[in-house]
């Protein structure tokens, strides 16, 4: 068995059970492990600490598996795994009635580089990680053993597989391919989700309980539901009696399925608009022409991908959420969700504070959001946590 010496004082994130071992915490390397074999790993005085998954190409050189001396890493190992991913879904009371859902979210279910999303009867499966690769084949057969499904489809085509250095793979794994789109059901909403090319699995489910409660603000507004890829907000809250929602997106495609899940929610043609066009942009000219709404709604993509990031995302944060405050009436909604991991809640509170001041608005935080409930954020790994937004009710 291949082994990892830590340098001396590198194994206490390890004490705190933490799952990452970066490439510069390593003293030494034993027994010449290939991309995603197991390694057991040692501190400076050889004491056994875990057992994890070797990756030469990434800059997290380990992804532990085990804390457990005794537990090895083997078929049984990934039929437990899943089979405790389950069960903590089953215990989840939002996802009563919920047709899709995440089943396995990578280091919160202790799988680190695996998702698996249920979408009806169908599974779609995120490999990004050598130890993930490693172990495909075995994780597919128990996935398919455990949660019997139609077909199960893989979609490991994200960035993050692409910085781990494997190249895209889009393929059926087993069962019957799923069609070209997929039901689902999160009540009381209903949407066409596109498994085959749509983004991350083909769904923000990161955001269905979120969703609903922005439907608990929504009646009798004129809603802008900006980035509204497939317009899940733009359904919820015209779902809840929104007078009018205005979705704005910069691909024609997702708007394209947007009008589809409306039509699906049977929400009226006449309650709803559809425009192609940049939210930065657009934001500015209704500034401009003195447009104004009940509710905003801004759900951008990552802005922030790595430290370096950090500051023109913030500005682009604030940009967005300060054109959004001056288009508000008195007593308006904004919804605002930053999913950029490396801006922590008590920043992107800072940096939409900001916005307010310089808007000249006053406004309340009515509700904290997060990722939805099967995106778990485990204590010793606070990495999990990326999606945050603030529902605030201006003066
Ligand atoms: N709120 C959505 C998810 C939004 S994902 C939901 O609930 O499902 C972010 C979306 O922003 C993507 O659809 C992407 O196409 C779009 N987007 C990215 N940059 C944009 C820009 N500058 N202007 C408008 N849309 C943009």
């Amino acid at each position: 068995m291949a082994s990892i010496f830590l340098k001396r004082g590198r194994e206490l994130s390890l004490f705190r059970r933490h799952p990452w071992i970066f490439s510069g915490a390593i003293e030494k390397v034993e027994g010449n492990p290939g991309d995603g074999a197991t390694v057991e790993v040692y501190d400076s005085s050889r004491n056994w600490l875990a057992r994890g998954s070797y990756s030469s190409k990434s800059q997290i050189s380990a992804r532990i598996l085990t804390f457990d001396e005794f537990e090895g890493i083997d078929g049984g190992f990934w039929h437990r795994r899943i089979e405790a991913a389950i069960t903590y879904r089953r215990g989840i009371k939002d996802l009563e009635g919920s047709t899709a859902y995440r089943l396995i979210n990578s280091e919160s279910d202790g799988m680190p580089g695996i998702v698996a999303d249920r979408y009806n009867e169908y599974l779609v499966c995120q490999f990004s990680s050598a130890g993930a690769e490693f172990w495909r084949d075995e994780i597919v057969k128990h996935l398919m053993e455990l949660s019997p499904s139609r077909g199960i489809f893989e979609r490991s085509d994200s960035d993050s597989r692409v910085k781990e250095g494997y190249p895209p793979r889009v393929i059926t794994l087993g069962g019957s391919p799923p069609p070209n789109l997929i039901e689902i059901h999160q009540p009381p909403l209903s949407f066409l989700v596109d498994v085959h090319k749509g983004h991350k699995t083909g769904f923000y489910l990161d955001q269905g309980v979120n969703r609903i409660k922005v439907m608990e603000f929504s009646k009798g507004r004129e809603v802008l539901n900006a980035f509204s890829y497939t317009g899940g907000f733009g359904v919820a809250a015209a779902t809840a009696g929104a007078k009018r929602v205005v979705n704005v997106d910069t691909s024609a495609d997702v708007l394209d399925l947007a009008k589809q899940n409306f039509r699906l929610n049977g929400i009226q043609e006449d309650k709803a608009e559809f425009i192609c066009e940049d939210v930065f942009n657009l934001l500015r000219t209704y500034r401009d022409s003195r447009v104004q709404f009940d509710m905003i709604i801004l759900d951008p993509p990552k802005f922030v991908a790595s430290a370096s990031q950090l500051g023109g995302g913030a500005r682009g944060y604030k940009d967005i959420n300060l054109l959004a405050f001056k288009l508000l009436r008195p007593g308006g909604i904004l919804v605002t969700f930053s999913c950029s991991g490396y801006v922590k809640p008590d920043l992107f509170q800072k940096i939409v504070a900001d916005a307010s001041v310089d808007a000249g608005k006053n406004a309340r935080i009515m509700e904290y959001l997060y990722q939805a409930p099967d995106h778990p954020v485990p204590l010793e790994f606070p990495e999990g946590l990326y999606l945050k937004g603030l529902i605030c009710k201006v003066n």
